[in-house]
């Protein structure tokens, strides 16, 4: 597992792309630049790993792109210490993200595979997750409920309502929800039932499947 000056430099111009494509929370961007994606990726597409795209991993699951990463981060506005979910652990590069951003991590996946490979490979780089689960982020983690945020990082075809419960007032829950596309929406707790609802433009996700595997 090596990180070389050459990957630091191909880094730094990620971070650059990522600002000329409009992310302006510095905290997001330093996360980004400190993270070794390549070491997230099958060796075979290593010389990719800092190009604005998104990748195949194990599973037939994709490491998110990290325009998307570094856009669904900077709407979590995490401060240190924030008690967050994300579905969808995947590579775990999101999660990385987040433990970087001081967060306290709780992610559920639901391909064993992966919760398997990504349990191992994320303490080895040292981030620690509070929790990585293997389960069906439909559901949301009640007992470890309420949280700050909740990341969702697969397309959801409709809103599961457990995530909205878990929610902290004042909490965000962003989701990308649609079928083939993804609406990026934003949902705030203002109540016990009320919600306030932003959108934020149209991505592409694998999709939030039912169950576990
Ligand atoms: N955050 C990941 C993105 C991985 S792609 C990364 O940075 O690499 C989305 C992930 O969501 C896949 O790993 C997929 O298996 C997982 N997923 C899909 N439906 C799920 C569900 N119901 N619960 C938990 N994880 C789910």
């Amino acid at each position: 597992m090596k990180d070389t000056f050459k990957h630091k430099g191909l880094r730094q111009q990620l971070v650059n792309v990522l600002k000329a494509k409009g992310i302006t929370d510095a905290n997001v961007l330093n996360a980004i630049g400190k993270i070794p994606r390549h070491l997230f990726m099958d060796s075979g597409f290593l010389d990719h790993a800092y190009q604005d795209k998104a990748f195949p991993i194990a599973a037939d699951q994709t490491i998110s792109q990290p325009y998307t990463v570094a856009f669904q981060s900077e709407l979590l506005q995490v401060k240190k210490g924030d008690k967050i979910l994300e579905i969808g652990t995947g590579s775990g590069y999101q999660t990385a993200v987040l433990c970087e951003l001081g967060a306290k991590v709780f992610s559920i996946e639901r391909q064993q595979e992966l919760f398997k490979k990504t349990s191992k490979f994320l303490p080895k780089l040292g981030y620690r997750a509070k929790k990585l689960i293997f389960g069906d982020g439909y559901k949301g983690l009640v007992d470890e409920a309420p949280f700050e945020s909740i990341i969702v990082t697969a397309g959801a075809p409709f809103v599961p309502k457990p995530l909205l419960s878990q929610l902290k007032m004042g909490g965000r829950l962003v989701i990308p929800v649609g079928d083939d596309v993804q609406t990026m929406t934003m949902f705030t707790r203002k109540g016990q039932k009320e919600f306030s609802q932003e959108e934020f433009g149209e991505f592409r996700f694998v999709p939030l499947l039912e169950d576990k595997n």
